[in-house]
């Protein structure tokens, strides 16, 4: 191995501890530990939020993707769609997977749902360059089918460190999808939706995906009420 791909690697795993670690100082601040035991020095690389920090982060997360292959949904996709949006967005929207425009541009929500989404967004005073979007599978299924437990499986990790990585103070699960495997749970998009719920300590609101939305626009009522719920919490962060 070069010594300039032994650098690589060992930033990317010491950048991968002190994620990990600055995660669980937060979390020990958050339950009331004062006196955290590490050095200045130490406190001061995790706690660092210079600019740039994350996107180099999420920089190196996409480089581990790679031309990814390790599900059969590469077979078919044009584009791997990785996430997009500000790297040190406060609020993270999650979806279930790339569609049909998305695979063609290689950007989440880009067609007639994404169009829907960023109307909602602007309606809480919010433009998609201030969020970051995700989904929970990279790639496009065929027809449009709901992913697969392997494809899950293989895809997930990444956008668990994509989350890592931003550490955002709210999360908008949109839809069904999204919402049961970040939450881990079968219960019902209609009963999660417009409540809290956590990811890693994250508070995760669920809503209606855009998509459903354009179904039955019945369910717009709701979504406005859940996204009133998201700018106050966002406001509040
Ligand atoms: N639907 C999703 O869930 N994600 C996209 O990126 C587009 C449509």
């Amino acid at each position: 191995m070069t010594d300039q791909r032994v650098n690589t690697n060992l930033r990317r795993d010491i950048c991968e501890i002190a994620q990990d670690l600055q995660a669980y100082v937060q979390y020990l601040k958050r339950l009331g530990y004062k006196g955290v035991p590490l050095s200045e020095a130490s406190e001061e690389i995790l706690q660092r939020k210079d600019k740039g920090s994350e996107a180099g982060a999420l920089e190196m997360i996409r480089q581990d993707l790679g031309d990814c292959r390790r599900c059969g949904l590469h077979k078919g996709r044009k584009h791997i769609v990785f996430g997009a949006g500000n790297p040190r967005a406060r609020l993270v929207l999650v979806g279930e997977g790339p569609g049909y425009e998305e695979d063609l541009q290689g950007l989440p929500f880009v067609g007639q749902a994404g169009q829907l989404l960023t109307k909602i967004l602007q309606a809480i005073h919010l433009s998609r360059e201030d969020v970051y979007i995700a989904n929970i599978i990279k790639c496009h299924p065929p027809g449009n089918r709901n992913p697969e437990a392997d494809e899950i499986a293989a895809c997930l990790p990444f956008l668990q460190r994509q989350i890592r990585a931003i550490r955002p103070g709210l999360i908008c699960a949109l839809g069904t999808f999204a919402a049961q495997t970040l939450l881990q749970t079968h219960t019902s998009i209609s009963r999660l939706r417009g409540h809290f719920h956590t990811y890693e300590d994250i508070p995760v609101l669920p809503t209606y995906h855009p998509a459903f939305l354009l179904r039955n626009p019945a369910k717009k009522r709701d979504v406005w009420e859940d996204m009133q719920k998201l700018q106050r919490a966002y406001e509040q962060g």
